[in-house]
């Protein structure tokens, strides 16, 4: 160019926020996340500098109750508010139908932004976006993880999630015909080993040349600096807005000279002491934006009476910590696999580790309690599968590696492995009967073949339509009497 374009753009962006609009404690009582604090902090910016931009990693939906009862209404209105420029589709996207995913992309000013998943030959989301910023051609282009599918089961099923490589790889080079800097926005996960099936955000700087900055997310990776990666630099801002990412990017002489980035924590308000009567005396960092916040509060009223519904009482804890539920029998997972076979009279109960999300700390359990635990609205499935067809069930689930979300918890059987081998399994207390038939439930996820479980797809069943939770709430009400002062915790999984 003739002219010498000297910009400082300043891109602001989160990811995996999961529901987390509104600002919560962490465990020194700080106050920190919060829409209503990443705006103050976004807004500070935009009154010194035209040149702003904000985005979204993905993963906007699922694990705060006041969140997903209103389908991420909350989210996305706020996020309209602080004029969010766009956001990259993030596997929990597809937790809930599509007509809610649609209701979702209708409710946003802003785009979702997927260049690798098709129907039906076309991409069925914006792939890209180009914005001028100060005479600066930016072009954002959203990619999103090819585990989606697998992940997602069954609301994914009639897309196509195209290798992230090949797309971007014809892809890119276009782009960067219309545009002067190119950003990926992506859902895809940083680090060798975080996923080998998977394109990782890594392997995009490795392997396609022409991005400028990916800005990523779905790892959840708490970042100091930059990973660069062939001269690429890759950020996340971690999860849930606990922390706000700042990428400044100078353009000069028609080219990128410098990227500096910055992971800035978002504090509401810090704990300076205690008073007289012991409670937290709190300093106030960034104060929340009033447009922001004021709406935040409308939506938590809308579903706060009913979450906040008290069902019982628990004197132990009850554990659905991340690592143990995916690799262990715990007493929670217990107990839930036990409500699901009192609702259904079935044989045996299976669901999947990875849909137990939090633990039930000791004291009043409310229904926000076992929503957080089960965010999904996951429904009960009940099939008639021949003893045969069960084996398979069990051998697949001894194939699965520890730590994965598809580790099989049950109720009403027992299971051994031995170096990924199904070495027994006792269906109560006997070994499995090939040509018997069983009566299974399961969790709607795995009936469609979610998590891995394609043996189970096209099994005879049918969809009960009692959602977990709500099941849930009526075995401690019904049959634990509201008062939990043990648990069964004892193994009914055992592995080596
Ligand atoms: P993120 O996608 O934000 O990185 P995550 O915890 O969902 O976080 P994973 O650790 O890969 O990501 O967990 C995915 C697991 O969550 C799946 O393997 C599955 O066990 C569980 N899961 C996801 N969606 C559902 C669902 N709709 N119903 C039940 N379980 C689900
Ligand atoms: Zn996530």
């Amino acid at each position: 160019s003739l002219f010498a374009l000297a910009v400082k753009i300043t891109l602001f962006h989160i990811n995996d926020t999961h529901g987390h609009a509104w600002p919560f404690t962490d465990s020194a009582g700080n106050i920190i996340g919060g829409f209503s604090t990443v705006a103050t902090m976004i807004d500070a910016e935009r009154k010194v500098n035209p040149y702003v931009l904000f985005l979204h990693a993905g993963d906007i939906n699922t694990g705060v109750p006041e969140s997903d009862l209103l389908n991420a209404l909350p989210d996305i209105f706020v996020l309209n508010r602080m004029k969010l420029d766009a956001m990259a589709v993030g596997n929990h996207e597809f937790d809930k139908p599509r007509e809610v995913l649609l209701r979702q992309i209708s409710w946003a000013k802003f785009p979702f932004l997927s260049a690798n998943i098709y129907k039906d030959g076309k991409p069925f989301f914006t792939p890209y976006i180009i914005k001028n910023i100060g005479g600066v051609r930016v072009a954002i282009v959203g990619f999103t993880t090819e585990h989606t599918k697998i992940l997602e089961g069954p609301n994914s099923e009639d897309l196509e999630f195209k290798n992230v490589i090949e797309v971007a790889k014809a892809l890119i080079p276009e782009i960067r015909k219309q545009a002067d800097i190119v950003i990926a926005l992506t859902h895809l996960g940083i680090g060798q080993g975080y996923s080998e099936l998977y394109t990782t955000a890594d392997q995009l700087a490795q392997q396609v040349s022409g991005i400028d900055l990916i800005i990523d997310g779905h790892s959840h990776t708490n970042l100091s600096q930059p990973i660069v990666v062939n001269g690429v630099p890759i950020v996340q801002a971690f999860e849930w807005a606990k922390v706000l990412g700042r990428a400044d990017i100078y353009f000069e002489d028609g080219k990128v000279t410098k990227i500096e980035w910055q992971a800035i924590p978002v504090v509401q308000a810090k704990v300076v002491g205690k008073d007289e009567a012991g409670k937290n005396v709190y300093q106030v960092i960034t104060p929340e934006a009033a447009y922001v916040k004021t709406a935040l509060d409308y939506f938590k009223k809308l579903g706060g009476a009913k979450l906040d519904t008290v069902i019982g009482y628990t004197e132990i804890l009850l554990n659905g910590e991340r690592a143990d539920v995916r690799s262990k029998t715990t007493n929670l997972a217990n107990l839930i696999t036990d409500a699901m076979l009192w609702k259904t009279g079935a044989d045996v109960a299976l669901t999947n580790g990875g849909g137990i999300r939090a633990s039930i700390k000791p004291g009043e359990i409310k229904i926000r309690d076992i929503l957080t635990v089960l965010p999904f609205g996951n429904t009960l499935y009940v099939l008639e599968m021949k003893g045969s067809d069960l084996l398979k069930v069990f051998e697949y689930a001894a194939s699965v590696p520890n730590g994965q979300g598809a580790f099989l918890q049950v109720a009403g059987a027992t299971w051994k492995a031995e170096g990924g081998k199904l070495v027994e399994v006792l269906i109560n207390g006997e070994p499995i009967d090939p040509e018997k038939v069983y009566k299974v439930v399961t969790n709607n996820y795995m009936a469609s073949g979610g998590d891995g479980y394609t043996m189970l797809k096209g099994q005879k069943g049918y969809d009960t339509f009692y959602v977990m939770a709500d099941v849930v709430v009526e075995y401690i009400q019904k049959v634990l009497g509201g008062k939990i002062t043990s648990y069964d915790d004892k193994p009914r999984v055992e592995r080596k």
